[in-house]
């Protein structure tokens, strides 16, 4: 299809049902299925063990099932990518290319900050490989000839620092790139287009952008994609038909929603930077220079998620108290706006040196700003202010 990506966020991952005589996309539940050509059984099973993306009989529903391959086909697409590959979440993506990978080496390279959870994974060793967490700038020094990936997250969870794709590209020589776009979501940048080998997403974000599915998604080449299905076979981590369908209709309202978000992120990082309770504010606009040359460069928008510092002195879990439209939680990319305290939860885990030296400091507070009327998240936003700093001033 050759469609602007308004449209294909709609259309995409339709093909065939007009055919079948039905408008919303069926949900297909099956564990199993029929098999009255046992000869035409093997061979599909047969090819779905070697990474098929389909065959004439789905044979059981761990090897195929038509609902995810609905939103595969979908993400792909807006991704710009051959292949997708869906999994029953953002870590089940990165533990499957950590497997995938594996015949190239054990030895991982990642730019620090990482979601909590994956800078963990990797640190760990769980499955069986080593890391070098680094700078953008550490990147090619890092390298190594049994490094298996360059991991990279941009923007940032939870800074929102930007990352020059091309560059990391560059320094990384024939090591394949992973770029984490859980951010920014195809809308608002397309990996694969400045030279990633693959562009992962923690669907339970923006993709599904409504706080009730949890999944993970990675678009990539062909070939990678085998390899990917390959481990999704043998460990399991299928994403469910129900959140394929869901993902698949948040998709279509996707553009609406990260714009919409991101018009309320723009207004709350301005007025956050003007408050004098605020000490800082982490937001791709509000930063000048060669960040927001590259911003420009690399991505359609700054998106929807920002983070900030108070004052010390005022304390961070006693304004979060105080909020009354914006909910204290983890998580992001919901139609709600969400708000957390990255060194207390998403990235407890981290050793705080190394969260201090990414730039997360104790007190940053990451907030995903949501749909609502920006007025009325900037009015809860102040009055909580107001509340704690007015406190502060007395104390
Ligand atoms: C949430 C998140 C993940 C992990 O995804 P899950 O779906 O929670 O497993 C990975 N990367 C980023 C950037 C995230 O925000």
């Amino acid at each position: 299809m050759d469609h602007r990506i308004a449209t294909l966020a709609v259309h995409a991952g339709r093909v065939g049902l007009k055919e079948a005589g039905v408008h919303a996309p069926p949900i297909d539940l099956s564990t199993t299925y029929p098999t009255p050509d046992p000869a035409e059984a093997t061979a599909s099973l047969e090819a779905f063990v070697e990474g098929a993306a389909h065959a004439p009989n789905p044979v059981y529903a761990r090897l195929y099932n038509p609902t995810v391959a609905r939103f595969e086909e979908a993400l792909a697409t807006l991704e710009g990518a051959e292949e997708s590959v869906a999994f029953s979440s953002g870590m089940a993506v990165l533990t499957a290319i950590v497997l995938a990978t594996q015949e190239r080496g054990r030895h991982i390279v990642a730019v620090r900050p990482l979601y909590g959870g994956s800078d963990h994974l990797l640190g760990t060793g769980l499955l069986g490989n080593s890391v070098s967490f680094v700078t953008p700038e550490g990147v090619a020094e890092a390298i190594r000839p049994d490094t298996a990936f360059v991991l990279v997250e941009t923007p940032a969870n939870p800074t929102v620092a930007l990352t020059d794709i091309e560059a990391v590209v560059r320094a990384a020589g024939q090591v394949p790139v992973v770029v984490d776009s859980t951010f920014a979501t195809p809308i608002l940048q397309r990996p694969l287009e400045h030279g990633a080998a693959f562009v992962m997403h923690s669907a339970t974000k923006f993709l599904g952008g409504h706080g009730d599915v949890i999944a993970g998604v990675v678009a990539t080449s062909a070939r990678w994609a085998g390899k990917l299905r390959q481990v999704r076979i043998l460990t399991g981590s299928l994403l469910h038909p129900l959140g394929a369908f869901l993902l698949l209709r948040g998709l279509a309202t996707l553009r609406l929603r990260v714009l919409a978000a991101q018009d309320n992120a723009i207004l709350l990082a301005t007025r956050l930077a003007r408050h004098p309770a605020v000490a800082r504010v982490h937001y791709p606009t509000q930063v000048s220079g060669t960040t927001s040359a590259l911003l420009r460069r690399q991505m359609a928008g700054p998106g929807a998620v920002l983070a900030f510092e108070l004052h010390p002195g005022i304390d961070a879990d006693a304004f979060l108290a105080q909020l009354r439209l914006i909910t204290p939680a983890v998580s992001l990319g919901s139609v709600d706006s969400l708000i957390q305290r990255p060194a207390a939860l998403t990235h407890h885990v981290v050793d705080p040196a190394a969260r201090e030296g990414a730039g997360i400091a104790p007190g940053l507070l990451r907030l995903s700003a949501g749909i609502e009327d920006g007025e009325d998240l900037w009015a809860d936003l102040a009055q909580a202010l107001e509340a704690v700093a007015g406190h502060a001033r007395a104390a």
